[in-house]
């Protein structure tokens, strides 16, 4: 008789978020395991959840683990929430997931909010390809070092910052970028001052600054990667010049020669280039 993990995500602001699912499980489980009972107990009483909490946070994950494991054995089951979003995401729950996988338990997700990809989808930068590296280093040193690995990366960056950090790390990422790198703030998501912005740095450092306000909330950053190609000027600059190489050479070629200019997606350009 062995019982279950879930690995339950909860909203990062707006409670609305919640699944059907997750409040379900989060009233049938035998244990709810949450980083900050008093915390997650506010989202309880407003979803008439009556599981018994118990505190497990980064300080006490390890040594709660095996006991965790055991009465699972045993044939509990057993829910894993953090304050916001999912469990394990720059929250605690890895080493218990690890663990429960090698004895055999199952580990059930239920999917809900995350920040990164709340920010991710409305950002407006490239969502094909991205890393997500958690929260920055909080020493100045560190932290510049860190970023300027990622001078040339391909991939759209993701980081977690403190509003304490937030303007010294956006002016640490001016001095590593430059002015025309394309940057996200997205801050207090799914809340009522939700502000996503998406600019130059200059201007979110003006942003920042121009109010003291506005430094304050949970902020996700998301840097464009350094290919990345305004996707609107292309697209018009292929617009003008698919008629001129069509004229000259067979669509084949042209959408061929139009990708590398522009730098669109080369099966985009032909499907243009046989219509003009
Ligand atoms: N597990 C969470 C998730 O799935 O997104 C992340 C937990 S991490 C300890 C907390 C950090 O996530 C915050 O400091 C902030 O950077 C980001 N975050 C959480 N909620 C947010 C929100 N509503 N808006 C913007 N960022 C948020």
């Amino acid at each position: 008789m062995t019982g279950k993990l879930f690995i339950v995500a909860t909203p990062i602001g707006n409670l609305n978020d919640i699944t059907f699912r997750a409040v379900d499980v989060l009233k049938n489980v035998d244990i709810v395991l949450a980083e900050d009972t008093r915390h997650s107990k506010k989202l309880f009483t407003h979803f008439e959840i009556t599981t018994p909490i118990r505190a497990f946070h980064e300080h006490n994950e390890r040594e709660k683990t095996k006991a965790i494991i055991d009465e699972i054995h045993s044939g509990k089951s057993i829910a894993l929430i953090s304050d916001a979003g999912t469990p394990l995401i720059s929250d605690p729950g890895y080493y218990l997931v690890a663990y429960a996988k090698k004895e055999g338990i199952d580990v059930t997700p239920i999917p809900g909010p995350s920040a990164l990809i709340t920010a991710l989808s409305a950002s407006g930068l490239a969502s094909d390809s991205f890393t997500f590296f958690g929260f920055l280093p909080s020493k100045q040193t560190a932290r510049v070092k860190f970023l300027q690995k990622l001078i040339s990366s391909s991939e759209t960056s993701i980081f977690y910052e403190s509003p304490k950090r937030i303007l010294a790390t956006l002016t640490d990422m001016l001095s590593i970028f430059g002015s025309v790198r394309e940057v996200c703030l997205a801050k207090e998501l799914t809340k009522s001052f939700e502000t996503i912005y998406t600019d130059k740095i200059p201007s979110l450092i003006e942003y920042l600054t121009t109010d003291p306000a506005h430094q304050k909330g949970e902020f996700v950053i998301l840097i464009s990667s350094d290919d990345k190609i305004d996707l609107m000027d292309a697209e018009n600059k292929l617009d003008k010049l698919l008629p001129i190489l069509c004229a000259e050479m067979g669509a084949s070629k042209a959408a061929k020669l139009a990708a590398k200019i522009t730098g669109i997606d080369k099966r985009h350009c032909y499907k243009k280039a046989i219509e003009v």
